[in-house]
Formats: C-alpha cells, sequence, structure tokens
C-alpha cells in the first residue's frame, strides 16, 4: 500500500488540440482520455497536478528545459525518445495514419506524388512521413498543432495530413470531412514522460495508479466515455 509519489504536486506538459486524448470541452475546461487518466491516477495515488496545455512539442521541450515535471500528450513510447525520457508502462496502443478531405482524388499514398503533406512537429507521424516521402513523391509542411495541419488540408494547401490513427479516427467520427489513406503504421503506444533518471516517484506512483484503475474499472469507463464501447 506504499504510494511513492504521495503529497507531491506536478506540474504536467500536454498537447493543445489532440481530441480524445486532451481538448477544450464547450465550457472551456481541458478534457480527454489522457486528463480523466491523469486525475483519476493522480487521486489513486494521492499526489496532485497542474496541467498546462502547451502543444506537444513545446510540451516536450518544456521537460527538457524542465519547465514542467512530465509530459502526458498522446506521446508515443520510442526508442529515440527512451534514451532521453523514462515512460511509465503503455496506457493506449495508438498508431499513424494519413487523412484527406472525403472529396479530394486523393485515395492512396501513391496519389500523393507531387502534393504536399501536413506534419506536426516533432511527433511519430511526422518521422513516418519523411520515411516514405521519397518513395512516394510527395513533400512535407511542418505545423505546431493538429488544427493547423487540418486547416492546411481544409484550405486546399496540403493533398493531406498525417496524425495519431485515434486521434484522425475520432475526428471522422466526430464528422470532419476526411478520409483515411493508406494503412495505420505502428509508432509505439502511449505512455507518460519525465527526464531520464529524475522522478523515479512519479512513473512508480503512476505506473501503480494505472494498475489500479484498470483493476477498478475507472480506466475502462473513461475509455468508453470519449470512445463507446469499442474502447
Ligand atoms: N503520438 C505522437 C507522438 O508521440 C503524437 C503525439 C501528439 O501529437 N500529441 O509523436
Amino acid at each position: 500500500n506504499n504510494k511513492p509519489a504521495e503529497g507531491k504536486h506536478y506540474v504536467v506538459g500536454t498537447d493543445t488540440t489532440f481530441a480524445p486524448f486532451e481538448f477544450r470541452a464547450a465550457n472551456g475546461d481541458l478534457v480527454g482520455i489522457d486528463m480523466d487518466l491523469l486525475h483519476a491516477i493522480a487521486q489513486d495515488q494521492g499526489f496532485t497536478v497542474e496541467v498546462r496545455s502547451l502543444g506537444f512539442d513545446a510540451a516536450v521541450q518544456a521537460l527538457q528545459s524542465r519547465q514542467v515535471d512530465a509530459v502526458m500528450a498522446g506521446m508515443s513510447i520510442t526508442e529515440p525518445r527512451k534514451q532521453v525520457f523514462d515512460f511509465s508502462d503503455a496506457y493506449f496502443d495508438s498508431g499513424v495514419q494519413f487523412a484527406a478531405p472525403k472529396t479530394s482524388s486523393v485515395n492512396s499514398l501513391a496519389d500523393l506524388k507531387g502534393k504536399r503533406v501536413a506534419v506536426k512537429t516533432g511527433t511519430a507521424g511526422a518521422d513516418y512521413a519523411d520515411s516514405v516521402k521519397t518513395q512516394y513523391g510527395f513533400s512535407t509542411v511542418a505545423f505546431g498543432q493538429t488544427a493547423d495541419m487540418v486547416n492546411d488540408v481544409s484550405t486546399g494547401n496540403s493533398a493531406a495530413y498525417i496524425d495519431d490513427f485515434p486521434v484522425v479516427a475520432y475526428s471522422i467520427q466526430q464528422g470532419a470531412p476526411m478520409k483515411l489513406i493508406g494503412e495505420k503504421a505502428p509508432a509505439g503506444s502511449y505512455g507518460m514522460a519525465v527526464n531520464k533518471g529524475t522522478d523515479p516517484e512519479l512513473i512508480a506512483a503512476f505506473n501503480q495508479g494505472l494498475a489500479n484503475i484498470r483493476a477498478n474499472g475507472e480506466y475502462d469507463r473513461v475509455l468508453a466515455k470519449y470512445l463507446g464501447e469499442q474502447g
């Protein structure tokens, strides 16, 4: 029954528009799967959090410059990141996929030849796009926020964008006039990150809290709240 981070307070950086993981509800509250899981884990483990909605790359940079203690932002656990960050246990399986306007003539990655694809700075999706752009003959343009990528596609400047599969799928389910292109590519499950070696108590507490909320049904309730029964 030992709670390694009990009584502690942490500042956690997150993304801005990354539904269903973090986004603003109509009333302005920052909500989503990451936010609900974080608050449930903090409550279970007796620590408190202040969440800062910074954008993905900005949150990762804030962590590296120690302006925040941790990042929870649909952040993929990848080998290069494990060189500089310690991750919690994985809490969500993800992947990346391209999307294009529903009405566009782009129906496959081959159709992106000679076209421009919007990516999000510092993300697994940007890395994946870079790894296949020569093969498919497209160029990339980087944005700081998912909303700005989507906007660049909506205005016709870019032919497609790439983001995490559950984020694209959620936006389509919510009525965004987009379609998925190509196959979902693996990009690592999500974990909460701290700077390497700096905060073993927070990682241990997060993992214990995650195990507890998986066992008591809270984890499933949070996923079902945002994803419906398939969550
Ligand atoms: N999962 C992706 C990554 O870690 C994107 C995260 C995000 O955009 N919030 O790079």
